[in-house]
């Protein structure tokens, strides 16, 4: 079977986890928490960063760091992982989640500043949804595959209204907007290094910021918000540190960031000029403004394709190839049928269930590589 996503452990994971068992440092202190935290920073392009067990206690840390509490509401797109709705659950507030942009999969910002202006209201110093009285208390962007919004525009809405802007980064590490890097766009960037992402500890993630006091406060509360050894504590705090075993392999992956990244770019660029005239199926955008990270490629089959995701799926699957259908919309969730909705989610709800993922890892070979797209072509085209 090809895999979809699998780790590449090609570099210094093995050695730097015999070191941590050597040292007999395997839990959360140790010199590759301090260094995935260096290497953290450097790849996002910020001054700081703080390890964390993963990326949904990244985002929900995040969300923390800007003042997001009980029964307020955080603006996320609703393509997403659920991770990201959780993530705003976890801090008794509720996500209000609007449409993507077909061009980007990322939040359409358009409706972002319809909405707001539609229906909120400022007062006391705020922005609250009228309907529900809910204080808006954030907006939480979602970099899809390693694709970014237009910041520009983001940022600007969420100036006039003085809104916290943190991004769900979890999977775009690599990712670049205009020339900026990814960690250089929102007040606080929250990343994943789950099994699948490109950039892997096993598990974990981190949240990447420039502002020294309030990235000091985030690793306080990662850490049990302890003030000294004597078990003392100055507020309600989490358990949310990474090991250093993870650190240990995060660390060996992140010294070959750039090699991975590259490799999944190669990965998109094949599969497109393989796709790209095929008929009955579209392509993965990317917007012109953004150096996506590619996270994960495939394709979008139309409306007249003679397969559904599942059913194409499974003839992959019977031909050795691992395929999946990808998130499905947070809207349709049992979980968040109650959340507040924008006043269309056309793009999100009719895309979702059109979306086939391809394998991805960066170890796959060009072999591998091309027997995926003959297969695919094979599968999709009528002779
Ligand atoms: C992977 C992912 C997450 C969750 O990260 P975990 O480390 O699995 O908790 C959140 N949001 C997005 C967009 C993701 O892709």
């Amino acid at each position: 079977m090809i895999p979809l996503a699998v780790p590449n452990l090609n570099g210094n994971e093995r050695k730097y986890l015999n070191q941590c068992i050597d040292t007999t440092f395997i839990s959360s202190v140790g010199e590759f928490v301090n260094k995935i935290e260096e290497l953290t920073a450097q790849a996002c392009g910020t001054k700081y960063a703080v390890a964390m067990s993963s990326g949904t206690t990244a985002l929900h840390l995040s969300l923390i760091g800007t003042r997001v509490s009980r029964d307020d509401i955080v603006i996320i797109p609703n393509f997403t992982f659920i991770a990201t709705a959780n993530a705003v659950s976890h801090c008794g507030a509720v996500p209000w989640v609007m449409d993507i942009s077909p061009d980007s999969w990322t939040l359409d910002v358009s409706q972002l500043e319809s909405e707001l202006s539609l229906y909120t209201e400022k007062k006391n110093g705020g922005v609250y949804h009228i309907q529900s009285g809910r204080r808006v208390a954030a907006i939480m962007p979602v970099y899809t595959l390693g694709n970014i919004p237009d910041m520009d525009k983001l940022n600007e809405i969420a100036e006039y209204y003085g809104l916290p802007v943190v991004s769900d980064a979890a999977a775009a590490i690599g990712a670049r907007y205009k020339n900026k890097n990814l960690g250089e766009l929102a007040e606080l960037t929250a990343l994943s290094f789950n099994g699948n992402k490109t950039v892997t500890a096993g598990g974990g993630g981190a949240i990447a910021g420039n502002n020294k006091e309030l990235m000091t406060k985030l690793k306080h509360l990662s850490t049990t918000a302890r003030v000294t050894p004597e078990y003392d504590h100055d507020m309600v705090g989490y358990n949310y540190r990474m090991t250093n075993i993870q650190a240990a392999v995060g660390c060996a992956q992140l010294e070959r960031v750039n090699e991975l990244v590259s490799k999944k770019r190669e990965i998109r660029a094949f599969y497109n000029s393989e796709f790209e005239n095929l008929e009955n199926v579209s392509l993965f955008p990317i917007p012109w403004y953004d150096e996506s990270a590619c996270w994960l490629s495939g394709i979008i089959l139309n409306n007249n394709s003679k397969f559904n995701v599942r059913n194409l799926c499974n003839e992959l699957k019977n031909n050795g190839i691992e395929a999946r259908s990808f998130w499905k919309p947070i809207s349709l969730q049992t979980p968040y049928k109650d959340c507040v909705k924008s006043s269309s989610l056309k793009v999100s709800e009719n895309l979702w269930d059109k979306i086939i993922t391809l394998p991805s890892s960066t170890t796959i070979t060009s072999d591998e590589l091309k027997y995926v797209a003959e297969t695919v072509k094979r599968l999709v085209v009528d002779i």
